[in-house]
């Protein structure tokens, strides 16, 4: 029973409500035991929780640091400050605005604070690896604006610069997305900026996934050649649950209004706390080495699974990666993503079954895997241990009887537990 007495304030999570606690508990139990290849997902260090769970949820701040439209802001004034002068410390930009609340949400401002309603924009293809909210129907972006969009080559899936400066002339866009949530290589932004001269168009890198690679020194740095960059802070970044934007000075004024007021009301001071100290983390040579042993992770699962075809009959998508993630095409195995996916699951295994460009199958399901480092790189895996599971999934896709699932939970139980996550819960 909840107590209805002044003691709510105070009484622990586990206390109050463990009905709840026991699910989180589940959560936590779960998130120990498996092993994560999501590549969107992170480990979000201590202090990102302390301040994501702190006491600032409870002010309200609408505005930004010195024109707010509530008073006593003095704190939270200093603390979103502190989070813009990281962000562009860190990015080498001209502005930061911190307030989005995801990736999705700093999307929808730069297209209201860059376009009319109506306005041509292109976009990387939902079904080619892009972000729905880079122009896909089912979105505001598809269906405020007149999207066109661009994608991967059949023969080398290798995102096509030509079909990209072709639809760029003949659809005439105000702005064009570059930036994949599926895909595995560097993206030549010299080029889109070229294009995007060419025809006059606002060029935005949306850079959810690969901020914190960015961040490192460690990918291709978009911030030179775009108009406006838009991030998430919890992918690769490894922080807080939020989005940012970053732009050139001209431009900032105009991305401020669109978010506030334009898109969104109240910042979430709990958050920006926590991307302040995401972006002071990601400044340092640990987070540079663990950005490294993230792409040595990828590439190394990647190598272990092109060297594994034969017996899996899957293969990688354009031979290997650049980035934290690498696609897996299972069409010439025969099997459906989805049902790999469970039987990675039942194993302790979580990942992405992703509908890959060129799908002709007529049947919904998904035709690919997507595999990130992310996260266990976060955990303190490195190159060796991701061999193994490069060799771990290998045996997993080789073996559709399931014959070996009970000895290969047992080898991905014993990776995980000299890698305990947390050790302060
Ligand atoms: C994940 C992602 C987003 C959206 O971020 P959310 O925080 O989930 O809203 C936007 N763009 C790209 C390319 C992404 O991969």
């Amino acid at each position: 029973m909840i107590p209805d007495d002044q003691s709510v304030y105070d009484r622990p999570l586990a206390e109050l409500d463990p009905e709840l606690s026991e699910l989180m508990d589940g959560e936590l139990a779960r998130q120990r035991t498996t092993l994560d290849l999501v590549a969107s997902e992170s480990v979000p260090p201590r202090a990102v929780l302390e301040a994501q769970g702190s006491i600032l949820t409870a002010k309200y701040a609408d505005g930004f640091p010195g024109r707010r439209e509530y008073d006593t802001c003095e704190w939270i004034d200093e603390i979103e400050q502190l989070a813009i002068d990281r962000a562009k410390a860190l990015f080498h930009a001209d502005h930061a605005n911190v307030q989005p609340y995801s990736g999705s949400n700093a999307n929808l401002a730069v297209l209201h604070a860059l376009c009319d309603p109506g306005d041509p924009i292109l976009g990387w293809d939902f079904a080619h690896g892009g972000h729905a909210t880079h122009g896909w129907s089912e979105t505001f972006a598809g269906r405020f604006y007149k999207p066109a969009a661009y994608g991967v080559r059949r023969e080398d899936r290798l995102v096509d610069m030509e079909q990209v400066e072709a639809l760029a002339k003949a659809h005439r866009p105000k702005l064009v997305f570059a930036g994949w949530s599926c895909y595995s290589r560097w993206v030549d932004f010299r080029r889109f900026r070229e294009i995007c001269d060419e025809v006059g168009a606002y060029l935005v890198v949306d850079m959810a996934h690969f901020s914190g690679l960015v961040a490192a020194g460690l990918h291709p740095d978009p911030v030179p050649y775009a108009d406006a960059c838009t991030l998430t802070v919890h992918k690769t970044l490894g922080g807080a649950r939020g989005g940012a934007i970053l732009c050139r000075t001209e431009l900032a004024e105009r991305v401020d209004a669109a978010v506030f007021p334009g898109e969104q009301g109240c910042p979430l001071p709990h958050v920006i706390a926590a991307q302040a100290v995401t972006f002071a983390i990601a400044a340092t040579d640990g987070f540079r080495e663990r950005m490294a042993r993230t792409l040595a992770g990828s590439s190394v699962m990647a190598d272990a699974l092109v060297a594994a075809a034969g017996r899996t009959q899957a293969t990688v998508v354009t031979g290997g990666t650049d980035v934290h993630q690498f696609l897996v095409d299972l069409a010439p195995s025969g099997r459906e993503a989805n049902a790999v996916l469970a039987q990675l699951n039942s194993l302790g295994i979580s990942a992405n079954a992703i509908r890959l460009a060129f799908d002709e199958a007529e049947e919904p399901g998904a035709s690919g895997l997507r595999i990130g480092a992310n996260p266990l790189a976060a955990r303190g895996l490195g190159p060796a241990e991701f061999a193994v599971i490069g060799e771990l999934l290998a045996d997993a896709l080789e073996d559709r009887s399931g014959a070996r699932s009970g000895e290969l939970r047992r080898r991905i139980l014993a990776l995980l537990e000299g890698f305990p996550l947390y050790q302060f819960i």
